[in-house]
């Protein structure tokens, strides 16, 4: 019998995840990555980027819809809307059900998870890069809000950890900048990790946007591929309202927008900014 193969994630010393690989689809250094793509019975496809795992056919639709639909539909009124990172399109497809959008700008850095997610996540984009809406640039995330001047409702940080590439879409400067591209009770939200095994990263953002929004804090969700408990995103906004519209406001605007989700609700969005303790001592301290 041959032994199995088995894909140890790298990102948490010594302590992690690992899969049973049915099949290697693809494998190879790209412009900013060690790209691997591979297929297991427990998650179905799966991505990894330096080691990292990215996301997998099984959940990606709860990270993809909670950071999605939380900051859309609390707004109510997004006309355009800004990616930065994304490349797998999971993002893109939320935001493009998103039927009264006029404008939808991505900007992600390497061009090969874009076409290797197209050949392998067909689902994940599902059609939504041939959006009319759609505004891609590739870039770096950085650069890009360094450069532009455009306004944007929503801006959407889709990102990997803060290593590499991705670790300038934590700055202060970016988050500057991001403020900046913000329009008036626009909303900015990010994937900012799991709190548990990276505490860290909630006091950095926290500190590094402070004198850039009124309301910075963060919702959380449980998403299984990325391990050690909920998941937090930040959420910053000059809108005070925009975190505590109600019930009935969430399920008129989801029902009006006719979206068809499979775990956003609007009960769970309102559930998702309730924070534990050790969350919020960590926000007040920083
Ligand atoms: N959901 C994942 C997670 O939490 O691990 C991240 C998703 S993955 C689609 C993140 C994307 O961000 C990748 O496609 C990567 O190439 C892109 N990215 C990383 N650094 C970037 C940068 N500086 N500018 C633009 N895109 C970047």
């Amino acid at each position: 019998m041959q032994d199995k193969v088995i894909y140890y994630e790298t990102l948490h010393q010594g302590y992690g995840q690992y899969f049973e690989v049915e099949h290697v689809l693809f494998e190879q250094r790209t412009e900013q990555w060690h790209l691997s793509i591979f297929e297991t019975k427990s998650l179905g496809r799966v991505m990894a980027l330096n080691g990292a795992i990215q996301t997998t056919e099984r959940d990606e639709f709860i990270y993809h819809e909670m950071l999605t639909h939380v900051p859309l539909l609390a707004h109510g009124q997004a006309k355009k809307v800004l990616i930065i990172g994304g490349g797998d399109g999971g993002i893109l497809r939320e935001v493009a059900k998103h039927r009264e959008l006029t404008s939808i700008t991505m900007v992600e850095i390497d061009a090969s998870v874009i076409e290797m997610c197209q050949t392998y996540f067909p689902n994940h984009s599902a059609g939504a890069f041939d959006d009319p809406r759609l505004n891609l640039t590739i870039q770096d995330g950085l650069e890009f809000v360094r450069q532009c001047n455009e306004q944007f409702d929503v801006i959407i940080s889709d990102c990997t950890d803060p290593v590499g590439p991705g670790e300038v879409l934590f700055s202060s400067e970016f988050y500057q900048n991001c403020q900046r591209l913000l329009a008036p009770n626009g909303i900015f939200v990010a994937q900012n990790g799991v709190p548990f095994l990276q505490p860290d990263e909630i006091s950095n953002t926290v500190r590094r946007m402070h004198s850039y929004v009124t309301d910075c804090t963060f919702y959380m969700t449980a998403v299984p591929t990325y391990i050690g408990g909920n998941m937090a995103f930040v959420w910053a906004t000059d809108n005070q309202m925009a975190k505590s519209v109600s019930l009935d406001e969430l399920q008129l605007r989801f029902t009006r927008a006719g979206l068809a989700t499979r775990f956003y609700t609007p009960a769970l969005h309102q559930a998702s900014f309730a924070l534990p303790a050790y969350i919020q001592q960590a926000v007040a301290s920083a």
